[in-house]
């Protein structure tokens, strides 16, 4: 199914209001999916809609939630959004920080227990587009923990991820850092799974620890296998720093602490924004990154068809791509916003 971004944004408009939500939120919630589908994260698309629908009928996911201030210090806040939606009330959190961080030069904030906050990039866009550097950390608590630690054949983690933006020059776009710590994001082994594709080599352990490509080892209940981390020690290890800034720290729902499968998907995330002109001076600082985004592209690549890229520019080639040639979707990733829409009797584009 290849369907134009505007024609899949208002689909997955009438399914999100569905849930009940007020136009605003029905709005940022589908433009952060189908923009995660046009920067090439299909992980975080549209396809997220079908756990979405499950926690607003399960009461997992509470449309309309607006934040609870928990604290406020002037450039700390800790905020509990109550299992909201995260996608607005991430942006919420990290808009407060960006305002702050113009007035103090930096501001950090805690969000607790919002319900997934998707596409961490996101946040640190809106970030880098209004001239801060963010640093996201980011817990995912939520059912069993798929990925293992270094060494291990056991989860003990989600996808925890990390988003460092950093902004844009006159010249160049702003860097933007943002992954999984996990080998591979869940929801690219699901996208994998449902397409029936295999796995990049490396990302997967089976039940007996043994290397695998095969996707379906993550839906065996009975033997169930493990993602691994990304980079062996230091991606565990940045997982565990992830659980422990944004849960423990924040004090929101951690993997270890508070997890029953039935709770829907729960994100913690501590951000940090810092105004870099309260660093060094604007002008010499835009230059010397471009001097340095300029010397990282020029080293020759290793492979003439693969060229040395800076984070941030497969999701503007995607982007570009998609605008123009629209967006595929997974037959089973349609088949089952198809029955969603069939049971509240949502119009689904042709
Ligand atoms: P990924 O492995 O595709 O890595 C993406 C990052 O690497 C980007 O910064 C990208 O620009 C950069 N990159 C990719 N190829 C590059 C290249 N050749 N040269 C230079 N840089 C390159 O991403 P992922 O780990 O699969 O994560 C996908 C998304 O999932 C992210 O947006 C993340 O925020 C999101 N996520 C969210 C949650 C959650 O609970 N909310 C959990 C996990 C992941």
């Amino acid at each position: 199914m290849i369907i134009e971004h505007n024609t899949l944004k208002a689909f997955a408009a009438r399914l999100v209001a569905a849930g009940g939500s007020r136009p605003d939120e029905v709005a940022i919630v589908a433009d952060h999916l189908v923009e995660a589908n046009l920067r090439g994260h299909d992980s975080h698309g549209v396809g997220m809609l079908v756990a979405y629908v499950r926690d607003f009928e399960a009461g997992t996911l509470r449309p309309n939630q607006a934040p609870t201030i928990v604290s406020d210090t002037g450039t700390i806040s800790v905020w509990d959004a109550e299992a909201g939606y995260g996608q607005v009330i991430a942006r919420q959190a990290v808009e407060w920080a960006i305002d702050t961080a113009r007035v103090h030069g930096v501001a950090v904030n805690g969000l607790r227990n919002a319900h997934h906050i998707g596409r961490v990039g996101t946040y640190g866009e809106i970030a880098a587009r209004a001239g801060m550097v963010a640093l996201h950390f980011v817990n995912v608590a939520s059912g069993p923990p798929p990925v293992a630690p270094f060494r291990g054949k056991e989860g003990r983690f989600l996808t925890n991820p990390v988003c460092i933006a950093i902004p844009g020059t006159t010249a160049n776009e702003p860097i933007l850092l943002d992954f999984a710590t996990s080998r591979v994001a869940m929801g690219k082994v699901r996208v994998a799974h449902n397409a029936g594709k295999p796995m990049i080599a490396g990302a997967l352990l089976d039940h007996d620890g043994k290397p695998t490509n095969n996707p379906s080892v993550m839906y065996d209940e009975d033997k169930r296998g493990v993602v691994l981390p990304f980079g062996e020690h230091k991606g565990s290890g940045l997982a565990l720093v992830c659980e422990i800034l944004a849960g423990a720290i924040v004090g929101s729902a951690s993997v270890k602490t508070a997890t029953p499968p039935e709770r829907g998907i729960i994100n913690g995330m501590l951000s940090i924004v810092i105004d870099p002109s309260r660093l060094n001076n604007h002008d010499s600082m835009m230059a010397e990154i471009d001097a340095m985004i300029a010397w990282v592209r020029s080293a020759a690549p290793a492979d003439p068809d693969l060229p040395v890229l800076i984070a941030g520019d497969p999701e503007r080639i995607a982007r570009a791509e998609r605008m123009a040639n629209g967006i595929e979707v997974d037959e089973t990733t349609w088949g089952q916003l198809v029955e969603i829409a069939s049971r509240y009797q949502i119009a689904v584009p042709q």
